[in-house]
This record gives structure tokens, C-alpha cells and sequence, in this order.
């Protein structure tokens, strides 16, 4: 789970690092007011969870709050690379001498975090990357043993980190270490970390990724999730608790079981369709839980066919079958329908669905079959499997 960069400085803040003071805002009325309780010079910066806010012309400087409340007004509703602003964190502005880069990621492959730290702040980090790699300071950490204040010298050396700020510099290192593992995080990015003219070393962005699987230990953390700007199906899915992750195609999927949804989005591709989700109602499905995930699928209006693979062992192909039935009852299904039900109770449960008379279904024997019948119904043909 993505967090916003003022949510973000909230738990660096819980760990030591020196982040400003500010507030959040939702309307002009609100900046205006956040900015005279900070007073003096403030930034108003937009609130997505996406990077480059600067550059789209999400991050402003204002002298004072009238400056505050005209410049939220530009800044609140623009879309920023698909992400609509509706929030704001208005914070006391800072006065900048040099910009650093410093994350904190966790290598999968190496299974360790990986500490970047660089000079050349600020800016697109990937390009410091590939341009001029030995700008940009890589270490593993052991996760045993943690980051230890030795190790982050060695990488503030490496880095060519300027003499009178390099104790800071490692000394936020540490508590951003500190932050990483006790939050469970799974990226932890300061992009710039702000060296004032003065010598004050500062998180002047955030960027904070939390384990989703570890969001029951940090209830805290998941309350923070903005349910506005979530994809409306992923946000249905999470309220229902099915599994869904939403795909680009046109077929949409619903099976039993994690390896069979996977193999039926193989199917899918292999019959020339692409499939419009993932979607996996568990084992031991009942009928209320295939209406709920067939409402998810079909509130997306990218869905041409739906495809149900149903490989019964602790679900009852019956209840399945009930689920169809009823959702077809509930709800205003245009879209046609085609079923491979198989395993426990099948025969009832393809009875049950023959009885019914239904028009959109569709039956299919075997899989690769179902999967061709769909792809060509989401495409307007006819099946040549
Ligand atoms: P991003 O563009 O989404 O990465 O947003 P940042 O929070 O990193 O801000 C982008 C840039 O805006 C920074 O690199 C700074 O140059 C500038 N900026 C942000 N906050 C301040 C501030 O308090 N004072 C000044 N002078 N510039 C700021
Ligand atoms: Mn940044």
C-alpha cells in the first residue's frame, strides 16, 4: 500500500527525521487557513501517489495565505498522469542549498534491502542511473544484523557525501532504516533529502510503500488507505474480500482457486483473447459469493464475455450453479456467459442450470473449449475451437 507523501513524513516523523511542519487541505478555504496557523512562506503540494508533481505543476510556492488559497485553486483537480488531486499538504517552505536522493528498497532477488544514496538529488533518480551510475551509492543490508552506523559512513563516503552535513546525513540514514523495518515497508524514498543553507538536513518528500500482508500488524497504516482513489473494482473486491486484480482485456475470469485462475488466463491468451481480470472467489464458494464477484466483473464496462471455471473439490458445483441463477435474477446481465463446471456435484449443478433456461449461458465441456467460446463471444464471432 501506497502511501501520500504527507502520510509518509507523519511516520518519519515517529522515527526522528527532521521533516517540516504542515497540514493537510482539501479546499482553498483549507489552505488559506493551513497557511496563516503555519505562517510566513508555504509550499502547497499536491497529494497523488504518483512522483513528478513538481514538474506537472503539482508544487507551489506561496508567500502568504491569500498567495496559499489562489494557488490550491490551481493545483486542486489537475490530473496528474491519471491521478486527480484532491488533497493538500501545505508545509512551511524551506530554503534549499543542495538535494539529495536517498531510498531505501526491498531487492527481492538478493532478499535484503538495498540503501541508495546519491548527491544528485532532486531529479529523476534513473537517470542519475544510467547516465552517471557512479553518482549513485548502492549497499545491501544484512537484515539480521540491520543497518549498522559504520556501514551507513561507508556508504555516505561513497557517495561523496559533503563533509559538514555527512553525521546528519547518517544519522537520518538510521532513522530511516529504523522506519523501513519497524513499518514494514517496502520502499522508504526521499527525493530531495534537503540540505538547508544552513546546514539542516531535512526529508523534504516522501515516498512510503507498506507490505500489504503486513498491514494487520499497523492498523494504524491501513487506516490511512484512501478508498477514493482506488480503482472502484479493486475497492469493491476489498469490501467483498475476493481476490481480484484488474487486467487490461476483455474476458472476464472467474474461477476457484488461484493455480486454475492462472491457467485460465493462459487459456484465454492461447484461444487469442486477452482477459480482463483475476478473479478468485476461494474455495467453498457459496452462492452469495459468486453474486458479489459477478457484480465486480461486470461493473467493469471493459468486460465483453465472462468466462467461469469452476473446478469443484470443496466447492459445490451446485452452489455455483445457484449463484448464476441468481444473479442473473438480481442483476441486469447483458453480457453473455459461459460455464465449465466440473467436479463435485457437477451433474446437479449443470441440471440446475439446463432447468433454468438461461439465455446468456452458455455450457462448455472442457476448458480450452470454454475459453474459445468466450474469447469469441467478447469479439462477436463464433468459436473455431
Ligand atoms: P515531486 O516532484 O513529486 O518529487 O515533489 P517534491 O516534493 O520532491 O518537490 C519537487 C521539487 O519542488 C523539489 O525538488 C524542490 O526543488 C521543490 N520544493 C519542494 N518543497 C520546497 C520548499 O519547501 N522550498 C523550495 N524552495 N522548493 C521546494
Ligand atoms: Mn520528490
Amino acid at each position: 500500500m501506497d502511501l501520500y507523501e504527507h502520510q509518509g513524513k507523519e511516520l518519519f516523523a515517529r522515527h526522528g527525521v527532521n521533516v517540516s511542519a504542515g497540514k493537510v487541505a482539501y479546499t482553498p478555504e483549507e489552505a488559506e487557513q493551513a497557511a496563516k496557523e503555519l505562517g510566513g512562506q508555504v509550499v502547497v503540494k499536491a497529494q497523488v501517489l504518483m512522483g513528478g508533481r513538481g514538474k506537472a505543476g503539482g508544487i507551489k510556492l506561496a508567500n502568504d495565505p491569500a498567495e496559499a488559497k489562489a494557488k490550491a485553486e490551481d493545483i486542486i483537480g489537475l490530473d496528474i498522469k491519471g491521478h486527480v488531486v484532491r488533497r493538500l499538504w501545505i508545509e512551511d517552505a524551506s530554503d534549499i542549498d543542495r538535494e539529495y536522493y536517498f531510498s531505501i528498497n526491498f531487492d527481492r532477488t538478493a532478499k535484503m534491502p538495498l540503501l541508495m544514496l546519491s548527491t544528485e538529488g532532486g531529479m529523476d533518480i534513473e537517470e542519475v542511473a544510467e547516465k552517471t551510475p557512479e553518482k549513485l551509492a548502492t549497499m545491501h543490508v544484512d537484515p539480521v544484523w540491520g543497518l549498522r552506523a559504520f556501514e551507513a559512513r561507508q556508504l555516505a563516503f561513497q557517495a561523496n557525501i559533503d563533509a559538514d552535513v555527512r553525521n546528519k546525513v547518517v544519522a537520518m540514514m538510521l532513522q530511516l532504516y529504523d522506519a523501513f523495518v519497524k513499518e514494514d515497508a517496502m520502499l522508504v524514498e526521499v527525493n530531495p533529502l534537503l540540505i538547508t543553507p544552513d546546514g539542516e538536513v531535512k526529508a523534504l518528500d516522501s515516498k512510503f510503500s507498506v507490505d500489504d500482508n503486513a498491514l494487520f500488524r499497523h492498523p494504524y497504516i491501513a487506516e490511512m488507505r484512501d478508498v477514493q482513489a482506488q480503482d472502484p473494482q479493486e475497492q469493491m473486491a476489498h469490501e467483498k474480500g475476493v481476490t481480484y486484480v484488474k487486467l487490461d482485456g476483455e474476458v472476464g475470469i472467474l474461477g476457484n482457486g488461484a493455480g486454475l485462475v492462472m491457467s485460465t488466463l493462459d487459456v484465454i491468451q492461447q484461444a487469442g483473447g486477452r482477459p480482463a481480470n483475476f478473479l478468485d472467489v476461494g474455495g467453498g464458494a457459496t452462492a452469495e459469493e459468486i453474486v458479489a464477484s459477478l457484480e465486480i466483473i461486470l461493473s467493469d464496462d471493459k468486460v465483453r464475455s465472462i468466462f467461469f471455471n469452476i473446478f469443484g473439490g470443496i466447492t459445490r458445483c451446485t452452489e455455483v450453479a445457484q449463484g448464476i441463477i441468481t444473479a442473473l435474477e438480481q442483476l441486469d446481465v447483458q453480457v453473455p456467459i459461459v460455464v465449465r463446471l466440473d467436479g463435485t456435484a457437477s451433474e446437479e449443478g449443470l441440471k440446475m442450470l439446463a432447468d433454468a433456461n438461461l439465455s446468456n449461458v452458455t455450457v462448455a465441456d472442457t476448458m480450452l473449449g470454454a475459453a474459445a467460446e468466450a474469447v469469441a463471444l467478447a469479439s462477436g464471432t463464433t468459436a473455431t475451437v
